[in-house]
């Protein structure tokens, strides 16, 4: 059997309750009944003292007569529901509460022995043969003259002294059953409020290890355990969210592999077999290799963003010149914009303007921007690259007059393999993958990037870079010439 956290409190309960059970029947009881006597024997002991002192001593000084003494003491004990006994030396009954002795026959407690208690004031037993049921029996000394003569003897019924301590031991019993109903109440709260939940919890942890992701965990409560099935079904989401997306990305991988593997397959088969003419064959092969570029863009964009995505980006942060690196990128698109008309004006601010990012990752960013401004811009239009800075960020924007990009479609471009409706017929070699890596790039630099387009109109892609401390130490170097 599992050995659950409940089964072990349950345990620990019926351990509390039998430990409970056999200390008061035990323990407790012995201690009570040793208690009840002691405390009955010193209360009695006081009287007996004070009877010796007083009516004892007079008795033997005989300034008070037996009867008296007889009829006080048979008072007393009745008041007490106790025996009072009082003794000479060799144990000869002089004064008996319960009857007073026959002075024609005289009254010997066999065996008297008052040492019988030394060190103890008290005894208990049948008190040398005198009593048939148990007796506490208490002895005071009489003296006078420096030397013993006699004793006061107080028995109290072991029956009432035990009645005494049953009825203490009643209050133990009853503080034992109130401690076990207060813990079986606190178990019961914490089955319910803890027990229960955590098996709920378990039950959605097991479905999650089964694979189902859209399990809900039935747990709606604002404290830690709250706290920790909302995690989980968060944890759930996000898997199920990788999940999809993972299945969208295969998908997505296949149809823009399988797409031109079958255009190619399509031509060479076509040229095989004599569809195309000999004559035709240049011009096909040249699609062919066109397809195998697209198919090697497609494999490097992927392994970019695999690169990308993989335990985080380790950037190089270098401190570099943001303009000449725009200059140089503009710069290699040189034959594109000529053959289609376009110039790329260059609005930057100051001549050298240093930022502190990823030199590499930065260019490959303003590459892929100024690449799709190229593609879906107008022949006989401008691109425009500008920098401008505020305070300690330096502000990159790359803006087209071409086509745009809907605004419902805006968010969804920095999606893998994602391309607009209106883009699909002017770029047929785009692989969708291009903004992707951008955004990657720029989440790694933990900088941003935001996209101003209207459709028909063109649009703007601005990010943001930190503006290295370079700048400051040339502007004083300037100041001082
Ligand atoms: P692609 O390789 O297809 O260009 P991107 O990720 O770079 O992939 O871009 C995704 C899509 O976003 C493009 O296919 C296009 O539809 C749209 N897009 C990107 N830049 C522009 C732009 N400057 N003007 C209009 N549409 C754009």
């Amino acid at each position: 059997m599992r050995k659950t956290l409940y089964l072990r409190f349950l345990l620990a309960y019926l351990l509390f309750a039998l430990f409970g059970f056999t200390a008061v029947a035990t323990v407790v009881s012995r201690l009570t009944t040793e208690y009840c006597i002691r405390d009955n024997a010193r209360r009695l002991y006081g009287e007996a003292s004070r009877i010796s002192d007083t009516f004892a001593s007079d008795l033997y000084n005989s300034t008070i007569s037996l009867e008296t003494v007889q009829s006080q003491m048979e008072a007393l004990a009745s008041y007490m529901d106790t025996e009072i006994w009082i003794l000479n030396p060799s144990g000869r009954m002089i004064v008996n509460s319960r009857r007073a002795p026959d002075p024609s026959e005289e009254t010997i407690v066999e065996g008297f022995d008052s040492t019988v208690a030394a060190g103890n004031y008290y005894t208990t037993g049948n008190f040398f043969n005198s009593f048939k049921e148990d007796v506490l029996s208490v002895t005071a000394p009489i003296t006078g003259s420096f030397k013993i003569r006699g004793y006061v003897v107080i028995h109290l019924p072991m029956s009432t002294v035990r009645s005494s301590a049953d009825s203490m031991l009643n209050i133990s019993w009853m503080m034992l059953i109130i401690l076990l109903v207060l813990s079986l109440i606190i178990l019961l709260f914490f089955t319910q409020y803890f027990y229960m939940p955590l098996r709920r919890i378990i039950k959605a942890a097991e479905q999650y290890a089964l694979g189902n992701m859209h399990y809900r965990v039935p747990v709606e409560r604002e404290d830690e355990l709250g706290y920790l099935a909302a995690s989980l079904g968060y944890m759930a989401d996000t898997i199920a969210r990788a999940e999809d997306d993972q299945k969208k990305f295969i998908a997505n991988v296949s149809h823009d592999f399988r797409s031109p593997l079958t255009s190619m397959r399509g031509f060479l088969e076509a040229m095989l077999d004599g569809t195309i003419p000999p004559e035709r064959h240049e011009h096909y092969l040249g699609v062919v290799l066109s397809e195998t570029d697209r198919l090697t863009k497609l494999t490097q964009g992927l392994l970019t963003l695999n690169n990308l995505n993989t335990g985080g980006i380790l950037l190089q942060r270098t401190d570099f010149d943001i303009n000449d690196v725009i200059r140089r990128v503009a710069a290699s698109f040189e034959q594109t914009c000529r053959t289609r008309k376009i110039r790329i004006k260059l609005l930057l601010t100051g001549k050298i303007l240093y930022v502190n990012a990823d030199l590499d990752k930065i260019q490959q960013v303003l590459y892929n921007l100024v690449d799709n401004a190229l593609k879906f811009s107008r022949p006989d239009s401008d691109i425009t690259i500008e920098t401008t800075e505020k305070g300690e960020t330096v502000f990159v924007s790359v803006r087209d007059s071409g086509i745009g990009i809907p605004k419902e479609e805006q968010s969804l471009i920095w999606d893998r393999f994602y391309k607009t409706d209106l883009s699909r017929g002017k770029d047929k070699k785009g692989t969708g993958l291009g903004l992707s890596i951008v955004r990657e790039i720029i989440r790694a630099h933990d900088e941003n990037i935001n996209l101003v387009s209207t459709e028909g109109a063109g649009s703007t892609f601005t990010f943001t870079l930190r503006r290295s401390e370079k700048n400051d130490a040339l502007n004083d170097m300037g100041e001082q010439e």
